[in-house]
């Protein structure tokens, strides 16, 4: 007997062809058939009118610290996502020696959004090398099927310990640091992840530990790969390196190798077409890169304590390492205010663009200043005849840092990010899930793409756009039997709404451990999403108590 049978369903299969009606049935966890066929099962859905598909593969997350205390990595399951990739960019939490668990989470906190609150009380330290992270996290379960990256900040704090973030390393290091790297890949890593990206800054400023690397431990470390004979490379780079720079690491180790993060600027709209043009020369010599797109526009909610979006700007860079009087100072002194100006209008792309009619402010401290929330920089720059950056800092200023702006900062060209999605070397990505809890949450970016990009926007047919979110990561990464709906493969199901499907608006939650506070997402128009057979959540939230059906993926594909 089957354990559960769709009946009257459209069956959207994640190949990208066309969706067809008929039945799918479940049992032990797999798909066992698919189409027209006979046999009862312990729970029979109608699901007249609805789609099913694969479960949703999130390539970019960050819950590698939020794992440890919440292994459902809320809110992902909720918005379809049944496998999520972990420890992009390279921001991990193993290895880790006893003695560099501070400064691990002191750079988390400052990279990625996490409250350090959080962090202290919520992280489980139960592990030192990256082997043991992966049994601890098969050990306690986990909600979604997740795979790791090795991250190279995480094994260069390893290897260089208080030196991670000052130098270059030395052969000897690097030797090390590469054995780190190959032990990882032995044990069930799915690849090595880095960061080169100048806004990538732990406390005070000091820069994420994988970019002091010099060319020669880059090569080593993603060499490492090919000793392996499998996994995957990922890098953030900076805005204005050039793909040819990546494109010899991937020669290097013969792996496909992931260039993120190619967001649409409105300083210089061609870049990342441009990009996009050299990543396929790249393809068509043998060097399989692909860009990663986000289908989301970017929205930032930040505060003058942490203002992210600003922290890749160089004159910003000494103001993280202030006291917070010296910082308030240097707000107000207009010396500051006009450095900064200047580099924001010297046309190099950026993060933060100064687009002032896309920053409003969102939340106000003060209660006399009420009238301000919902309102643009730029309109009320305006009204009070101040610059935009003149306004904004004197109103963070006399409400003690603790006004929330929200800025759309990058992709809000619609017609240049649905022609990005398009692109054949793209992959859809950079929900950044986990990270940036106080500034974002993109984790609905599959439920956009069906709902907005797809249904609305008809920039590809829905299949297509499944097959973008499912099988495609799911080969790309090498993860076996996941990604399609077929018999033998596990049963990771999104069982949606296609007239209604998307993400809702985002609102703040207090859950996190010590009170912190995140941004989430509801879903609209999911009606279950299983993981390996189990129904894990439906359009309310996460159903079955705290049932751990997830998978800690260690065994990957050779060759793709
Ligand atoms: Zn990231």
């Amino acid at each position: 007997m089957l354990d559960i049978r769709f009946d009257n369903v459209t069956i959207i299969d994640g190949t990208g062809k066309p969706g067809f009606l008929g039945s799918v049935g479940v049992r032990d966890g797999r798909i066992l058939e698919v189409g027209s066929f006979e046999g009862r099962a312990k729970e029979t859905l109608d699901a007249s009118g609805l789609c099913l598909m694969p479960g949703i593969v999130d390539n970019h997350t960050h819950y590698d610290a939020q794992v440890t205390w919440d292994p459902y990595c809320n809110p992902s399951p909720l918005l379809g996502v049944t496998t999520l990739v972990m420890g992009n960019c390279g921001f991990t939490i193993a290895p880790c020696h006893p003695s560099d668990r501070d400064i691990t989470m002191r750079n988390l906190t400052q990279v990625e959004g996490m409250s350090i609150d959080a962090l202290k009380e919520g992280i489980d330290w139960s592990f030192e090398t990256f082997p043991q992270y992966l049994d601890m996290l098969e050990a306690k379960g986990v909600g979604p099927n997740v795979c790791c990256f090795v991250g190279h900040s995480s094994v260069r704090t390893y290897v260089l310990r208080e030196d991670a973030a000052t130098r270059a390393a030395t052969p000897e290091e690097v030797k090390q640091m590469r054995a780190v790297v190959v032990e990882a890949m032995e044990a069930g890593a799915c690849g090595f992840a880095t960061t080169r990206y100048p806004g990538h800054n732990g406390e005070h400023g000091i820069p994420m530990p994988s970019r002091l690397a010099d060319d020669a431990e880059m090569l080593t470390l993603s060499g490492a790969l090919k000793d392996v004979g499998r996994g995957i490379l990922m890098m953030t780079k900076s805005f204005d390196m050039p793909i040819s720079t990546i494109e010899k690491l991937c020669a290097e180790a013969n792996r496909p190798y992931i260039i993120a993060a190619l967001l649409h600027s409105h300083l210089d709209p061609n870049k990342t077409f441009a990009d996009l043009s050299e990543i396929k020369a790249a393809q068509s010599r043998g060097n399989r890169l692909y860009g990663a797109v986000s289908p989301c526009p970017l929205n930032m909610d930040f505060s003058f304590h942490s203002p992210y979006p600003l922290e890749g700007f160089a004159c910003w860079h000494p103001m993280m390492d202030l006291s917070i009087e010296a910082y308030k100072e240097a707000l107000a002194d207009p010396a500051f205010r006009k450095a900064f100006m200047d580099e924001l209008n010297s046309g190099e792309v950026k993060v933060f663009s100064g687009e002032w009619d896309k920053v409003y402010v969102a939340q106000v401290a003060s209660t006399a200043n009420i009238s301000l929330e919902g309102k643009s920089i730029a309109d009320l720059s305006e009204v009070s005849q101040k610059a935009p950056f003149d306004f904004m800092l004197d109103l963070a200023l006399e409400e003690n840092l603790d006004t929330m702006f929200t800025a759309t900062i990058m992709n809000s060209d619609e017609d240049a990010v649905g022609k990005m999605m398009c692109d054949e070397n793209a992959i859809i990505s950079l929900s950044d899930a986990g990270a940036h809890l106080t500034f974002l949450c993109d984790a609905g970016f599959g439920l956009h793409v069906l709902g907005h990009w797809a249904r609305d926007k008809r920039i590809m047919p829905l299949e297509k756009a499944v097959h973008k979110l499912t099988l495609e990561p799911a080969k790309l990464f090498g993860i076996k039997n996941r990604g399609y709906i077929g018999p033998g493969a596990w049963a990771d199901l999104l069982l949606f709404d296609p007239k209604v499907v998307g993400r809702g608006p985002s609102h703040r939650l207090h859950d996190l451990p010590a009170g912190a506070s995140r941004l989430t997402t509801p879903s609209v128009g999911v009606h279950g999403v299983w993981i390996n057979g189990h129904k894990v959540a439906d359009g309310d939230g996460l159903v079955n108590g705290a049932l751990l059906s997830g998978q800690v993926i260690r065994e990957y594909a050779d060759a793709h």
